[in-house]
C-alpha cells in the first residue's frame, strides 16, 4: 500500500468520475479523508449508501475547507459555478485540478475564480463510460489510461512541485501522466473524441429521421455498425453539450476538415474511384493496429470494453 499523498481530498460533483477517483484512491491508499459536495440530492443520498466519503456536503464551501486536494468534476459548464462556491473556504496551499473533458475554458474559468493562493493544476482522464452518476464508478477505470495534465505557465518550485504530487497521485491510481498545453489538449481531443461523438450523435439522429427504413430494422440490423455509434450517442447529454459548447473553436476547425474530406469520398463514390476508397481504408487500418500496439484496445471484455472515451 503506498504513502497518503493528501490526508484529506475533496470532491465536487461525484459522479461516474468523481466517484471513481475515491474508489481509486481509496483502493491505492494515498488519501486520508474523503468530503464530496454534490448539487443532486438523489446523487448525495447515493454517495451515503455507497459509504466510501467521509462526509457528503451540499454546499462545495464546506467539502473544500481543509482539503489538500480539490477535485473539480462536474460537468464542464459547471466547473466556474462550482469553483465560485467553493473559493471563499479553500485552504491556502491547496492544490486544485480538475477532470474535465475541455482544458483552456476550463483552467481559465478556475483561475478566474479562485484565489491566488492555491496551486491549479488542471488535468483530463482520458477515461470513461456511456454511464453517469455515483454508482456507476469504479476503481480500475484509470488504469494504463492516460491522464493529461495542463498545468499553468508558471516555473515557481512550490507550484512545479503541485504538479509533481499530482502526476504521483494519477500514477497512485494507475495512469499514465503526460503534460500538455491546454488549447493544444482541446485540439488534440476534438479529433480523437469530441468529433467522433458529434458523428455517431449525428448518424443515430438520421438514422432515426429516416422515413423508408423503420426503427425496427435499424435495430434488427444494427450489428452492420450502426450498434457501435449507438453506444457512443447514448453518452450523457448534459456533458456532451457542455464539452461542444466550450471546446466550439476546436470543433469547428476539425469539422471544417472532416465536411472536406467527406466531400471527397463523396465523390471518389460518384465517379467509381476504388483506387481511392481501397488507399484510404488500407491506411485507416493501419491506424487501427496502431492504437491495438499502443495498448488503448483493452483485452478485458467487462469494463474494458466501455472505457476509453472522452
Ligand atoms: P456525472 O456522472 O453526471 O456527475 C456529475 C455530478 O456533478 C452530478 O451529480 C451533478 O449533479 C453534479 N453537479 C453538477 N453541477 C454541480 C455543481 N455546480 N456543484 C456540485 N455538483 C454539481 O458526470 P461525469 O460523467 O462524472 O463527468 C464529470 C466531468 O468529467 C465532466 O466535466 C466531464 O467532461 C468529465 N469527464 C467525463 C468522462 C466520462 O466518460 N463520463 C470522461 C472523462 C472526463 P446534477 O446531476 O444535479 O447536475
Amino acid at each position: 500500500m503506498a504513502e497518503t499523498i493528501y490526508p484529506r481530498m475533496a470532491v465536487i460533483g461525484c459522479g461516474l468520475i468523481g466517484s471513481s477517483v475515491i474508489r481509486a484512491a481509496r483502493a491505492a491508499g494515498v488519501v486520508g479523508e474523503v468530503f464530496v459536495a454534490d448539487a443532486s440530492a438523489k446523487a448525495r443520498t447515493e454517495i451515503v449508501e455507497l459509504g466510501y466519503a467521509d462526509q457528503v456536503f451540499a454546499d462545495p464551501a464546506d467539502a473544500v475547507a481543509g482539503a489538500d486536494l480539490v477535485v473539480f468534476a462536474v460537468p464542464v459548464l459547471a466547473m466556474e459555478a462550482a469553483a465560485n462556491a467553493a473559493a471563499r473556504a479553500i485552504k491556502p496551499g491547496a492544490t486544485v485540478t480538475d477532470v474535465g473533458s475541455v482544458k483552456a475554458s476550463v483552467g481559465e474559468a478556475l483561475s478566474g475564480a479562485l484565489p491566488d493562493s492555491v496551486f491549479i493544476v488542471p488535468g483530463h482522464p482520458i477515461a470513461g463510460t456511456e454511464q453517469s452518476g455515483p454508482a456507476a464508478g469504479f476503481a480500475e477505470l484509470f488504469h494504463q489510461r492516460w491522464v493529461i495534465l495542463t498545468p499553468q505557465p508558471r516555473e515557481d518550485e512550490a507550484y512545479l512541485e503541485a504538479v509533481q504530487r499530482l502526476a504521483d497521485f494519477w500514477r497512485a491510481l494507475g495512469a499514465n501522466v503526460e503534460r500538455m498545453d491546454d488549447k493544444h489538449h482541446d485540439l488534440v481531443l476534438a479529433v480523437t473524441s469530441h468529433l467522433p461523438h458529434l458523428i455517431a450523435y449525428n448518424i443515430v439522429g438520421t438514422a432515426a429521421d429516416l422515413e423508408e427504413v423503420t426503427r425496427t430494422e435499424v435495430m434488427k440490423y444494427s450489428a452492420g455498425g450502426f450498434r457501435d455509434f449507438t453506444r457512443i450517442a447514448a453518452s450523457d447529454p448534459t456533458m456532451w453539450r457542455d464539452i461542444f459548447l466550450a471546446n466550439k473553436d476546436a470543433v469547428l476547425e476539425i469539422l471544417g476538415r472532416f465536411t472536406e474530406d467527406l466531400q471527397a469520398l463523396s465523390r471518389a463514390i460518384r465517379w467509381g474511384e476504388g483506387d481511392k476508397l481501397f488507399e484510404l481504408f488500407s491506411r485507416t487500418r493501419e491506424i487501427r493496429r496502431g492504437v491495438i500496439a499502443a495498448g488503448q484496445e483493452s483485452p478485458e471484455p467487462n469494463f474494458g470494453r466501455d472505457r476509453d472515451k472522452h
